[in-house]
């Protein structure tokens, strides 16, 4: 189990989010608080679906997922790519294996 950040350390800002909201700065000088507020949101909800997307790209479980139905090992037949909006809303691509079950015909997508 993965443990939970410690709450007195700043998490690191990528250096291209200080960047590009420098240059939204730049592009924008009257603007208020507010539409900085708003950017840095924006600029925040992109990262975290980039940071999601890495994570999806890392990989597959490596065993087959046993069906939801009928419990039976599933086989996977194929690959597919479905878009999924987060609460950002940013929207991520979602590509994994496609799953079926031989006992009783039950589709999984993604498996988990
Ligand atoms: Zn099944």
């Amino acid at each position: 189990m993965p443990r939970a950040a410690d709450p007195l350390q700043p998490v690191p800002v990528p250096a291209d989010l200080h960047e590009r909201m420098t240059a939204w700065r730049r592009a924008h000088p009257q603007a208020t608080f507010a539409d900085l507020e708003g950017e840095a949101t924006r600029q925040v909800a992109a990262l975290r679906a980039e940071l999601i997307a890495v994570a999806l790209a890392a990989g597959e479980p490596e065993t087959a997922p046993a069906c939801p139905t009928c419990g039976a090992i599933m086989h996977r037949v194929g690959e597919r790519t479905r878009t999924v909006t987060t609460s950002g809303p940013e929207r991520v691509d979602v590509t994994g294996g496609r799953y079926r079950c031989s006992a009783c015909g039950a589709e999984l997508f993604p498996p988990r």
